[in-house]
């Protein structure tokens, strides 16, 4: 299947990437994240394609059962509509030159940031920015050294971090569990620091014996100064490892793991000559200039979390799983 290019400027459009119609890691990292906002689009991670034509469809307004990822008539006249009503098929020139003249009439003004598709409200990162934090880093604050290793047990917290290998045994089965049976062993997290989300201090869908854990984390992140630089966290989702259905669950289904801005810290594979691009260093930060910093991944590592960016061969920087490596 070949995906017309007005088709890829639609799923970035309603993404919140810039609608040039060219494919690259921005683009799929913002579609990947819409398409995890959205229930009703399930895809396999690795089909390109059919994630571009599920976002479309999706932004489209077609109805759930009709969001297949597949390019058909209906599609093509759902899409082509939504394109138009968006001034999506006009020169890139004219188009922004519209754009602006309704940004200054402020009438009927919306930003790309905050694109509303047939009436549903996108929930994608519109709801705050990114930040960076002010002032230098701090690693160290009275007695805790983020920097030496060791980790933090909170309150009510667990002593030890489980393993791979007896995860199931000390969160459940999720796959067992089902996402009903899952839910179950969820809680919700309240009057949390920050300003992420809705700024509403809320967290849901969060495994009971992780919550004292995340709590502690932004606290931290709070006492170390970087917490404005956390504005979006998702959490729970019942889903296959990188949305395909032959992998195992993710541990997003345990409600164990979190991600964290997403649009800023993308997900992708280095080629074994670009493996050099470890965390934090000028590579790094020319990769990810608005990436998550030292502090707040530390803050994370102080209570126990595994970080996604410390993995060579798949860098996950917007992930964190409350799951230890080794031992
Ligand atoms: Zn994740």
């Amino acid at each position: 299947m070949r995906v017309p290019k007005f088709v890829l400027k639609a799923a970035q459009y309603a993404a919140g990437v810039d609608a040039d119609g060219l494919w690259g890691p921005k683009t799929l990292a913002a579609l990947r994240q819409y398409d995890m906002e959205h229930d009703e689009i399930k895809i396999a991670m690795g089909d390109k394609d059919k994630l571009i034509v599920s976002v479309a469809q999706h932004a489209a307004g077609m109805p759930k059962r009709k969001i297949d990822g597949i390019y058909g008539p209906a599609t093509e006249k759902a899409v082509k509509d939504y394109v138009a009503e968006q001034g999506l098929d006009e020169d890139k020139a004219g188009a922004r030159a519209r754009a602006r003249a309704k940004t200054q009439s402020g009438s009927g003004a919306r930003s790309r940031a905050t694109a509303v598709s047939k009436g549903k409200a996108r929930t994608a990162s519109g709801w705050a920015t990114w930040q960076p934090h002010e002032g230098p880093d701090i690693y160290e604050i009275d007695d805790i050294d983020l920097r030496d290793g060791t980790i933090i047990t909170p309150k009510r917290g667990m002593d030890e971090i489980p393993t791979r290998r007896i995860m199931k045994q000390v969160y459940g089965d999720a796959l067992a569990l089902g996402e009903s049976g899952i839910k179950k062993r969820l809680v919700s997290l309240r009057d949390l620091p920050g300003r992420f989300n809705k700024g509403e201090g809320k967290l849901y869908g969060v495994h009971k014996l992780a919550a004292p854990h995340l709590r502690l984390a932004l606290q931290l992140c709070e006492q170390f100064g970087v917490i404005d630089e956390i504005y979006r966290i998702g959490t729970f989702n019942y889903r296959h490892m990188r949305h395909d259905k032959s992998r195992p669950l993710s541990y997003h289904s345990y409600g164990i793991a979190l991600d964290m801005n997403p649009r800023e810290n993308f997900a992708w594979s280095p080629k074994p000559n670009q493996r050099k691009v470890n965390p934090f260093t000028k590579a790094w930060q020319k990769k990810y200039p608005r990436g998550l910093s030292e502090v707040v991944v530390l803050c994370f590592k102080k209570v126990g979390y595994a970080w996604g960016g410390d993995w060579p061969s798949f860098r996950d920087p917007m992930h964190f799983e409350l799951v230890a490596r080794r031992r």
